[in-house]
């Protein structure tokens, strides 16, 4: 990750000495203000302390929330060491960059941490501050907090226990984000839409810092004010996933901060899945239409293929299709023999009669059939008959059960003694 930083820093129009500092270490990629408190300039000890222990504790690899806890302890031991500087402390926000595309901020105090991206600034650190316990408390507004007479007394702070809770956040950033160290010279002067403005509209970081801190002084000044202003430049998200390992070595203190991914990337991901989605569906569909078809295929050629020779009003007629019909497929008269069924034997009779006759693979075989019923025939001479002869059912099988002959396909009016088979 490549940033460049500006920062700069103020007694403001009150106080006589300016007990903040900062810290910027390009080598290090190190970026951290401090805002000293203490009297006989022990304020301005504190913090110089705190961020010199802090860049030898990057220097020498310590992760930046245990560099933080090594300034703790150089200016809590410093405090005790001299009675003159009993009781100084300070704010510590720091800032490292890591490989890819993630920063890590350690953080102790009322110094804040902001993110700029796509013109939104929003606050990343939490105060360590009376007003803002007091606030999520519910017992202040936020508005209120902002005047508050007593808004400067901090919770938390570095130096004055032999240990100290530091709260870590990483932060995935992309380039063009810009992010803004600051000590509360500038929160408690200037209202969060100015800053929001400023740091918006200048594009260089150093006159950006400088606006920031002439806008505190134009409010009064009534502090020191500090600003790092940090843009990123260059990222390799690529690059961080490697450095998360040994980045952090005990869990994060604190709520880490919501935005994760760098915005220009949500886009591509959300559009990415969806011609894959789209295909794997055709895909999917495909192999079944094949299935189905090839199922649909057998089916009707088994209704289709497929002869039985049953009866028609006498007549022993050869039909295509399955008894009863198939699905989509009734059967068809295929062909209506001069065969009566009236001339049969009984047991052929019953036969051709049956509810269930036998089917054939070919009309070949089904022609067979009727060329064994018509020898079968008793009588060869009964043409005259017809007129007054009873159709005849099958007596023994249940009349509700036969095979519905289905309508002719064309009509074809019976002509006795005639064939129509080819
Ligand atoms: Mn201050």
């Amino acid at each position: 990750m490549r940033v460049v930083a500006g920062a700069a820093s103020d007694v403001g129009r009150v106080r006589e000495g300016n007990e903040d500092a900062f810290l910027v270490d390009d080598r290090l990629a190190l970026f951290a203000v401090a805002d000293g408190m203490g009297g006989h300039q022990a304020g301005e000890v504190a913090s110089a302390t705190a961020l010199e222990a802090l860049r030898a504790a990057v220097a020498s690899d310590q992760p930046i929330n245990e560099a933080v806890v090594t300034a703790n302890r150089a200016v809590y031991e410093m405090a005790a060491e001299n009675p003159e500087m009993r009781g100084m402390g300070t704010t510590l926000t720091a800032l490292v960059t890591l490989g890819g595309n993630r920063l890590l901020i350690g953080h102790v105090g009322d110094s804040r941490a902001y993110l700029l991206r796509e013109g939104a600034l929003r606050k990343v650190t939490d105060d360590h501050s009376l007003v803002e316990e007091l606030v999520r408390d519910g017992r202040l507004t936020p508005e209120q907090a902002e005047v508050h007479p007593q808004r400067s007394i901090i919770t938390r702070a570095l130096g004055i226990d032999a240990d100290v809770e530091v709260d870590l956040y990483t932060v995935d950033v992309g380039e063009g984000d810009r992010v803004l160290l600051c000590s509360d010279g500038l929160t408690t002067m200037v209202r969060d839409r100015e800053i929001a403005r400023i740091v918006r509209t200048e594009p260089d970081v150093r006159l950006a810092a400088d606006k920031l801190v002439d806008a505190a002084n134009d409010a009064g000044g009534e502090d020191n004010v500090t600003v790092v202003v940090l843009d990123v430049v260059e990222v390799d998200p690529e690059a961080s996933e490697a450095l998360d390992a040994d980045a952090v070595v005990e869990a994060p203190p604190a709520a880490p901060p919501p935005a994760a991914t760098p915005a220009e990337a949500a886009p591509t991901e959300a559009v990415l899945p969806k011609p894959r989605r789209v295909r794997a569906v055709v895909l999917t569909l495909l192999p079944i239409a094949v299935i189905l078809g090839v199922a649909f295929g057998a089916l009707a050629w088994y209704a289709r293929r497929s002869y039985y020779v049953s009866q028609l009003h006498d007549r022993v007629v050869v039909y295509r299709g399955v008894p009863g019909g198939f699905l989509l497929w009734s059967p068809t008269v295929d062909d209506r023999t001069d065969v009566r069924v009236s001339d049969l034997p009984p047991y052929e009779r019953q036969r051709v009669t049956a509810a269930q006759p036998q089917v054939y693979t070919s009309r070949a075989k089904a022609e067979a059939r009727v060329d064994t019923l018509r020898t079968a025939t008793t009588t060869t001479t009964t043409s005259t008959t017809t007129t007054t002869a009873q159709p005849r059912t099958a007596p023994a099988t249940a009349p509700g059960t036969r095979p519905k002959p289905v309508t002719p396909p064309t009509t074809r009016p019976p002509t006795p003694g005639t064939t129509t088979s080819p």
